[in-house]
């Protein structure tokens, strides 16, 4: 991944304020990344990082409402391999309507070695890293034995 990080950003309704903190403490080290999220996570980081400031607006790229496929959208940007970081404040204490989606999203960030944040004391550890500030090689464990596996 290169110095310039393609960040996920994702808050189920009970963490979405965790997460818009995080983003006020961090604005300036996320400003100049490529910021995506879905959909209500994404209006209200937009508007947090764009608050009290002046010149260009940061735009950040709207995926669909998780519940809506927006988890889906995430996870096939990981596959493509244009997701590097994911932060995504998931709620343990509330049952999901799209908890296969929530789950097949984290599944692709272990899968795609994705860096992955589920709580603000991670989220502040590698924002903090000074590999967030540098390139890194990403190394993708080998499944070509599975993609030419022989079938019967
Ligand atoms: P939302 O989706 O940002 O549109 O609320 C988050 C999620 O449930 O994955």
């Amino acid at each position: 991944m290169n110095k310039q990080k393609s960040i996920a950003l994702v808050a189920h309704d009970n963490r979405k304020k965790d997460l818009i903190e995080w983003v006020r403490f961090n604005k300036d080290k996320l400003r100049g990344h490529l910021i995506t999220c879905t959909g209500t996570t994404g209006k209200l980081v937009e508007e947090e990082l764009n608050r009290d400031t002046l010149g260009h607006p940061l735009l950040v790229k709207r995926m669909k409402s998780g519940p809506l496929g927006g988890d889906q959208q995430l996870g096939a940007m990981i596959a493509e391999g244009k997701i590097d970081i994911m932060v995504f404040f998931w709620d343990p204490m509330s049952m999901q309507p799209h908890d296969v989606d929530v789950k097949a999203l984290l599944r692709l960030t272990v899968l795609y070695n994705v860096v992955t944040a589920s709580n603000r004391a991670t989220a502040d550890f590698i924002i903090s890293s000074h590999l967030f500030d540098e390139d890194y090689e990403v190394r993708l464990k080998d499944y070509s034995g599975y993609i030419q596996r022989t079938l019967e």
